[in-house]
Parts: C-alpha cells; structure tokens; sequence
C-alpha cells in the first residue's frame, strides 16, 4: 500500500551533501517527495511502497554521508499527496533555528586527486573544495549556511562552477565554497614590508623557506609560521623571534610514509592523522629516524606533534616538503592571525614573507591537538586541545534547561553555550591575560550565539576575583550576552570534576580526583591537588594533597627550584636544606636560597598550596631536570620524558586525616627518600617511574579511604571521575587507573573535552545548568 511520510531530521545535516544523498536514494528506490532544508535540519516528504518507506529510512541513518551527523530523526505518516517525481525544494526559514553547523574538514581524497591531476580544471588550485571537504565554521557569519553567509559572498562563481553547483547529482552541489581559478579566491605574495611582488606566489613561498626564511602562510583558521625543520640556523631564527625558547614546534609530514620515517606510529594514530578533524598528533619519536630533523624543533621531548595537510594548499606545498614546522602564527599567547593586514602587523619581525589569499576568516580556530593513547591501555585518543575539526561539534549533556554561557578559565580559554541538552565547546582561545584575548572570547561568544541562535540566561565564570572573565562579568562593557544576567562563580576544580563527569554522561554525585597547577579554592588558598565529592552545585574538600609554601608567590611556577627547596626545608630543616642547595642548584646564587628558605620557614612571601602540579615541579627541580620554565607545565613535561614507566617500587608516603577529617597526602616523605637516593647515584628514569607510582599510589589509597568515610545513604558512583591537567601525563594516567581499578574503583577519564584547564567551561555551564534548575 502507498503510504507518505513526512520526515524531520536534526544534526549536522547542511553543507555536508544531505539532501543530494536523499534525493540519489529516492531515486535509487522509485520514491517521490522532495527534500528541503530547513533551520531546524532537513525535512523530507516521501512516497511509495510501505516497505520501501522504512528501508529509505533505515538508508538515510546507515548510509549518510560522511561528514553528516545525524542527532535526531523523526518520521510521522501522512496521507498521500500523489507527488511524481522527487525534487529538492528551496530552503525553508524558520525562527527559532536548531541546525548544526559542521567543523571545518580535511581535504577529502576526491578533491586532493583532483588537485594533483594535470587533466583536471582545478589542478594546482589551492581552494578545491567539494560538499565532502573544507572550510565551514570559520567562514560562516551566521545561519542558515547558505553562499551569502559566508566568506564566499563576494566570489561569483563562473558558469561551470555554476553548473556543478546546481546539479544534485554533482559533488558539488550546493558546496558553499565552491570555486575555481577563473572565479574564486586567489594567493599574493607579500614581502615584510607589505610590497606585493608579481610572479607565482606559490613558488616565491617556496624558494622562501627553502632559502631559510620565516613565511607566514595563511590557512584555514589562521597563519602558521612555514619553517625548514631541517635548517637549524632557521630553527633557531624562528624561535628567537617568536619568544619561544623550548616549547616543541608542530610539524606538517607530506604523508602517512614521512609520518613512519619520524615516529613509531601503530595503526590506530594512522587514522588520526587521516581523519577529516586531522589534529596534530603526538606520536613518539622514532629511536633512528630517516630524516634529520634539527634538535631545536622538539627538544627534551619524547614527541613529535605531526599533522597531514589538510588544505588544498598546504597538499601544494608538501609537494615540494616532505617535512615542515607549521607553528601557529602568534606572538607569546596572543590570538593566531588571521586577517592579512593584521597579520601583517602583528607579525611584523617575525615573518620573512607573507603568503595570503582574498578568502576572509570569519573565525580564528587553532589547530586541535590529540594524544593517540591517553595511555597504554587503549584509552583511546585524548584531545589536548580542542578547536579546528572538533568545533562546533556539540557534546551531548544528561541534563537540559535555558542557554548558559560559560566563560572559561584564565589559562587555555575556551567557552561554552548551551542549547537543549547539549554544549558547544568554542574553539582553544589561548591564555586570558589581554585584551586580544579577551576580545577573541567575545567573537566566538557572539559567533556562537549567532549560528546557534540562542541568548544565554545565565553566565558561569570562575571563583577567582581577579581572572579577566570574572571582571568581563562585572564590568560589562562591549559583550554579545545581555547585561544583569545571574552569574555563577564555580570553584576551578569543581568545574573539572563536573566536566568530566558531562562528558560520559553521568549527573550523579560522584566522589572525584581533581589535580592541576592551580585554582582559586573557596578558603582562599591556592588548590590543585583536591579529592572532591561533587553533586551538582554541591562540593565537599574530602581530601587533599599536603599544602606547601610557595616561597616568591606565583614566582614559584617559573622557577621550579623554589618548589624544591621549600619541600626540602620541610623535610631536612632549613640549615640542612641549605647545604645541600648549591650541590642541587648550581645555578642558583646562595644569597637566593638563603632568602626563599627564611620565605619558607617563616611563611612569609608566598601563599600555601595544595597544588599537584607544583609536587611535579618540585621533583623535577630536585632531580635537577627543570630549574626554570619557558613554557607552562614544562617541569612536570620534562621529568614525565625521561621517566620509565615500567618502574615497580615507590616511595614512602603517608595518607592521615587531619583533625576535621580531610585526609591529607602527603609526599614528603617520598622527597626525603628520593634526596638520598639521588645523592647516591640513582638514576632519573628509575627515580623517576618511582615518584609517578608513589603519587598514584597514594591517591587510590587516599580515594579509598574517602568513600569509606561516606554515609552509607550517599548514593555515590562507583566511578571517580577526574579531570586536570596532570592527567595530560600518560605515564601518570595509566598509574592511577592500574591503581584505581586494583581497589575495583572505575577510573572515568577525559577523552574528547580537554583534561586541562581547556574543558573547565563545560564543567561551570553543567553547574549553572543545575543552578538555574534549582531555581537558585
Ligand atoms: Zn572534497
Ligand atoms: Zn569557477
């Protein structure tokens, strides 16, 4: 019997190729109807056979194109309307819009041949593109995602590209970007001085970097600075004048081939590199590689952060580079440039040339960052830093309610707006301590509320007073949210707990490990080491690691050596801590260590910590791995690198409940031990494992011993979610998880939200979710 139904789906389902999907399947079956887009997703109405009905639908989920993601899908039956062919309809505007926009992807096998095909009309064109592949989120100014929406506004394609993308059968049909030598964006070569010079700017670029220089090549969401990896001089040229003394430097491989030759790569990181997100991936070094890259690209690391090209133009310009430093284009923690005259600016005495193009980034968006094994056991990939590929891409919540707006941390910002049940992670933002910054934060905000087409209800901020986004709130000023909102202020490690815990689903209350460099915590001290009881807006301190002076203040991040001195006044006394500091701390002046000790033994000149990542820095100081850092996390970076995982013993420790019952690890005991040890001869690597398996050691125990303190009438999870950015160490994060299972405790990891301080807005809207529900 011939039925009609009317078909409602939502997701990722516009500029992905959809509806010419629908209608080649419609086809394929005798169907008739038509399909549209809609803004809430696609809509179909369908006729035939009652059986071919349901197997058109089961296609539409099973066999949707690549870049679709279906979130949810609709059917109701209609009475028949005697429709006679099948057609694709005009969009259809609607106001309350719920379409998804996609992120931006890889360039898919289809255009890359394309690219490289001498026969075909785009070959060597740099902005090839298809409904399979390229730029979205970052050229769109608002929805639905239609030509005129987008950067692309201002190209008029020529009558061939035209046809494509008019004919439904074609792989261009309706690709927004869609373009051509004849009618789309172009490349210029520019010298620092902002001259234009004639000829190929492609092979300018090239001769560039082949002579030595710094180019700033303009991408999809951003500049990267383009280095010969294999010219130390330029290496070193490169690093003196972007500020960056030791932090490695992301390199772009031709392909999967060049990707083996420079790491040990299992099947599985293969695919990542692949992917249509194609994140820079961390992939250990290979012992012997075949390609002599300068030390000064990655040194002190056991990484090399690799990615494929993802652009038609970066495919160009591998195929004159098998191996290129793609480092993104900013200065110390500035936003990436994108705009052209900008980045000619900002740039300025850093690049050697300019290699920029007439399409506009509507958006910056960085370059993602995935680990393959968060750690050995197959946890599966870990996204370190989520932007390019991953955003917009919502996280689905087990909770719903009205829009909040989440404004992030201070370091490695990120914000997140609801919508419904779910949560979109904006894109990395960089650290929050300017005003580009901060200004960057209001344009995703203000993009994000716009292709979402939501207004938050309420804010969640940090509890620290004196971040930028806890005064952003305060002060007002030029934000894209209404003003006199209700804010919530979330304690920073609370925020990780319940991230953590959004990610896999879970709204229960839930006993949770939160450590990290530091937070602002709710007596005042500076926490970062915290075993917490979370229940939505609720938190209880059950635990936390021993607190201890950071002698100078936040002086003490940067120079590790202080953290170890002050553990070592603790352990040996001060007039033994000082005897022993210019063996340890050769570079250090004595007068200093006389100074920071009397800071320490007076608790004057600093502040207290329970800090976790400051334990690292402290073992890593003593073990002389790392006196003074250039990068954030180095010291724990470093002592991680050279640490062998296999290592069984540990160290002594202790876990104590103090007079109001908060138990407290302390590891001083394992300093005191590994001094001597160190003293006599003990390797690092061994030194090393030791101080990794104490730490986890001493949590699992630590965790038991809290939930056997808890009131048999609270209903807590049996997993213990965890979050911060000491769970970025893999040998650490598969210690704790041997650990936590053996006392049959489910260890609940981060996997596609940040485990550093880059997930923190998921865990603050998740709280001014439960807020708001409350009615608080
Ligand atoms: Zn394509
Ligand atoms: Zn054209």
């Amino acid at each position: 019997m011939r039925s009609r139904y009317r078909i409602e789906i939502e997701g990722i389902v516009q500029g992905v190729g959809f509806r010419p999907f629908v209608y080649r399947i419609a086809e394929e079956m005798g169907l008739t109807g038509w399909v549209t887009n809609t803004s809430h997703g696609v809509l179909i109405e369908v006729e035939g056979e009652g059986e071919a009905l349901e197997a058109f639908a089961g296609h539409l989920e099973r066999k949707a194109p690549p870049l679709a993601n279906i979130t949810s899908l609709a059917k109701h039956s209609l009475p028949t309307a005697g429709y006679r062919d099948f057609t694709i309809r005009g969009s259809i505007a609607r106001p309350d819009s719920r379409v998804l926009v996609s992120p931006d992807t890889a360039i898919c096998p289809d255009c890359r041949r394309e690219l490289l095909d001498p026969e075909d009309r785009r070959c060597g064109y740099p902005f090839i593109n298809c409904t399979n592949c390229g730029p979205r989120y970052t050229i769109i100014n608002s929805v639905p995602y239609d030509r005129p929406n987008t950067s692309m506004a201002r190209f008029t394609m020529c009558t061939l590209c035209r046809t494509e993308y008019d004919d439904p059968a074609d792989r261009r049909f309706h690709a927004q970007p869609n373009a051509c030598e004849k009618c789309g964006p172009r490349l210029q070569f520019r010298l620092a001085d902002g001259s234009v010079l004639p000829g190929d700017p492609f092979m300018l670029t090239v001769t560039a970097i082949k002579q030595g220089k710094v180019a700033a090549v303009k991408g999809l969401g951003g500049f990267h600075l383009a280095v010969d990896p294999f010219n130390a001089q330029a290496v070193r040229r490169l690093r003196a004048r972007k500020g960056r003394e030791e932090k490695p430097f992301a390199l772009m491989v031709r392909d999967l081939e060049t990707a083996r030759r420079l790491c040990k790569i299992k099947e599985r990181s293969e695919g990542l590199l692949a992917s249509t997100e194609s994140p820079i991936v961390l992939l250990d070094k290979h012992p012997d590689p075949g390609l002599a890259i300068a030390a000064e690209v990655a040194p002190k690391s056991r990484y090399f952060g690799l990615m494929l090209p993802y652009t038609p133009l970066h495919t160009l310009l591998m195929e004159e580079f098998d191996t290129l430093i793609m480092t993104s284009a900013n200065v110390a923690e500035e936003p990436l440039c994108a705009d052209n005259d900008e980045a000619q600016k900002r740039l300025s005495g850093i690049a050697d040339v300019y290699l920029v193009h007439d399409r506009d980034i509507v958006l910056r968006c960085d370059d993602s960052i995935v680990m393959p094994d968060g750690n050995s056991s197959g946890r599966g990939p870990v996204v370190l830093r989520r932007a390019r590929g991953f955003v917009p891409a919502p996280v689905p919540l087990p909770m719903s309610g009205d829009p909040v707006l989440a404004l992030g941390p201070e370091l490695k910002g990120s914000v997140c707006l609801t919508r419904g049940n779910q949560a979109f992670i904006g894109q990395h933002l960089g650290d929050l301590k300017n005003l580009e910054t901060l200004n960057f934060l209001r344009e995703v905000v203000a993009h994000l509320m716009d292709i979402l087409q939501v207004s938050p209800k309420a804010l969640a901020c940090d509890l620290h007073p004196d971040y930028l986004t806890s005064r952003l709130v305060e002060e007002g000023g030029e934000n894209p949210w209404e003003e006199g909102l209700p804010v919530f202020r979330v304690q920073h490690h609370h925020a990780h707990i319940l991230s953590c815990l959004a990610e896999h689903g879970v709204n229960e209350p839930a006993l949770g490990l939160a450590l990290d460099g530091a937070g602002f915590g709710t007596d005042g001290t500076v926490w970062g080491g915290e075993i917490l009881l979370v229940d939505g807006t609720r938190m209880d301190r059950l635990g936390h690691m021993r607190t201890l002076w950071m002698p100078g203040g936040d002086q003490a991040v940067r120079e590790p050596y202080r953290m170890a001195l002050s553990c070592m006044v603790e352990c040996r006394g001060r007039k033994d801590a000082l005897k022993l500091a210019p063996v340890l701390f050769p570079e250090v002046p004595e007068g200093d260590m006389e100074i920071l000790s009397g800071f320490v033994e007076r608790r004057t000149n600093g502040m207290m910590t329970s800090s976790c990542g400051r334990i690292f820095d402290a073992f890593s100081a003593m073990l002389g791995i790392c006196l003074f850092t250039s990068y954030e996390g180095q010291a724990a970076i470093e002592l991680e690198m050279l640490t062998d995982p296999s290592v069984t013993d540990t160290l002594p420790f202790s876990v104590d409940f103090d007079r109001d019952g908060t138990a407290i690890v302390d590891l001083l005991p394992a300093f005191d031990a590994a001094l001597d040890l160190h003293l006599a001869g003990e390797p690092l690597e061994r030194l090393g494992g030791m101080f990794h398996r104490t730490l986890a050691a001493a949590l699992a125990q630590a965790l038991s011993a809290c939930r056997e303190t808890l009131n048999a009438s609270e209903r807590v999870q049996e997993s213990i979610p965890m979050g911060g950015g000491v769970f970025q160490n893999a040998v650490f994060s598969e210690m704790i998880r041997r650990e936590l299972s053996g006392r049959s405790l489910r260890p609940l990891l981060h996997r596609t939200v940040p485990t550093n301080d880059g997930g923190i807005s998921l865990g603050q809207a998740v709280f001014a979710l439960e807020a708001l529900r409350k009615g608080f």
